[in-house]
């Protein structure tokens, strides 16, 4: 599917100084995002080390040429969307371009050196945006063990509903609250029937969650009416971020026989800014795992055998959580769990074929979330539920306080990294979110 090149091979250095070793960005990543500095018009821009590239800068100086200039011009706008839509070749042309300018020994490094007051700007110092205006959002249920541990919560036997191994389940979940990363996240009101009691009030949400997913960024539509065959499907993926998708469980489980979550998914969802794309992966990809002994095969429009071989990544995924009191103790994030993407049922190219089997189009800028990423062991719990089985026990803080549930002034951070032997390792930023009180 995605060919190494060489801008996976782990000697080549950026001259941006720390890019070197760097944990989230080094030369080798280069995701795209859309950041503004000092209030001016939002652009595109590529993360390096500690630094972010114009790319409006570097379209005006007008050093590329060919295919990587026009998707550049594409990049440099305030939305990354006409870039997604030009599909894959354009982006891996600009990835190419961009890696022979930052790195050490690449025939553009001396004329970018020479720009760099102007076309580099710190990280710290920028506001990062949406990247794209998002058309529409799919939350999908690909994580098995999350599905199997809500089962069991609510008391289903068997816990997996049986279109389950069939159908890669999903809802369609809200775009207008999908916010980037650092932006507060208000408790939202709802319909909830409170513990001990039978009917239902309306009050603010008594049971905060956050759920980590990977997301996936839509880049090249298809037509409406016509299906995504499953060896096509990784074509029309721009790439990837983090995705909490907050969940509000007491409204959620009162609200969602028999059509599934609206309001309890709908008030607020945070990504991680940056798009790292699918050849900055190639490297983590993996094949599918093996379904255990027993479960049906995927039929045959979503069998692929390339899918199959090397449609899974092996990304190691991280929630951190950061209290009122910890952040005025000075104590950092404390990770409360740790997972891994391999855990997905689902392919990623599952998910678009099976999207668009009916003829559904999708749309550059739309996205994914791939479901609650949790693993077998409880360590491994994407949800805060799952860590408490369901408020009923405690977890404990370095801080020395409890949780049930998310409370006000928790920030909940989802972290990803990619790691292989003879490859150099990389990191998604951060999709970071407080919860704060309800507006009202
Ligand atoms: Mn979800």
């Amino acid at each position: 599917m995605i060919q190494l090149d060489e801008t996976h091979d782990s000697r080549r250095r950026s001259w941006v100084p720390s890019a070197h070793q760097h944990k989230e960005f080094p030369l080798q990543n280069l995701p795209f995002g859309v950041f503004s500095v000092g209030g001016g018009e939002p652009r595109g821009g590529v993360a390096i080390g500690d630094l972010i590239v114009d790319l409006k800068v570097l379209h005006e100086k007008k050093l590329l040429t060919g295919l990587a200039a026009t998707a550049l011009e594409a990049a440099s706008q305030t939305s990354l969307q006409a870039l997604m839509a030009m599909g894959a070749g354009a982006r891996i042309a600009l990835r190419g371009a961009l890696f022979d300018l930052l790195s050490e020994s690449g025939t553009l490094a001396a004329s970018a050196k020479a720009l760099s007051s102007t076309l580099l700007h710190p990280s710290a110092e920028v506001q990062m945006h949406l990247p794209a205006k998002i058309g529409a959002y799919t939350d999908f249920f690909a994580g098995i063990t999350h599905a199997e541990n809500g089962g069991k919560r609510r008391g289903t036997n068997p816990p997996l509903n049986p279109n389950y191994k069939y159908v890669p389940v999903a809802y369609h979940s809200r775009a207008s609250t999908v916010r980037v990363s650092g932006v507060p996240v208000a408790r939202p009101h709802g319909q909830r029937v409170v513990d001990g009691q039978n009917l239902p009030t309306f009050g603010p949400c008594l049971k905060m969650d956050f759920e980590l997913e990977f997301g996936v960024w839509i880049g090249q539509p298809n037509q409406w009416g016509e299906p995504i065959g499953i060896d096509q499907a990784n074509e029309h993926v721009f790439g990837h971020c983090m995705l909490n998708d907050w969940s509000a469980r007491d409204i959620q489980r009162w609200e969602s026989a028999p059509l599934g979550p609206f309001l309890s998914k709908n008030f607020g969802t945070t990504i991680s800014p940056w798009i790292v794309t699918p050849e900055a992966l190639a490297p983590f990809r993996i094949a599918q795992p093996e379904r255990p002994a027993g479960d049906p095969r995927p039929l045959d429009y979503l069998w692929g055998e390339a899918d199959q071989r090397e449609g899974a990544l092996d990304l190691h995924l991280e929630v951190l959580i950061q209290t009122e009191a910890m952040r005025a103790q000075g104590l950092p994030g404390q990770r409360i769990a740790v997972s891994n993407t391999k855990h997905l049922y689902w392919t990623v190219a599952q998910m678009v074929t099976h999207h668009t089997c009916g003829g559904c189009n999708l749309e550059p800028g739309d996205i994914f979330g791939s479901g609650t990423i949790s693993g077998p062991t409880p360590e491994n719990y994407g949800s805060i539920a799952e860590l408490t089985f369901d408020g009923t026990q405690e977890i404990t803080l370095s801080s020395g306080e409890t949780r049930r549930w998310v409370v006000d002034g928790d920030e909940i951070s989802l972290r990803a990294y990619g790691h292989r032997e003879g490859f150099v390792s990389i990191g998604f930023g951060e999709s970071r979110a407080r919860m704060v009180a309800p507006k009202r």
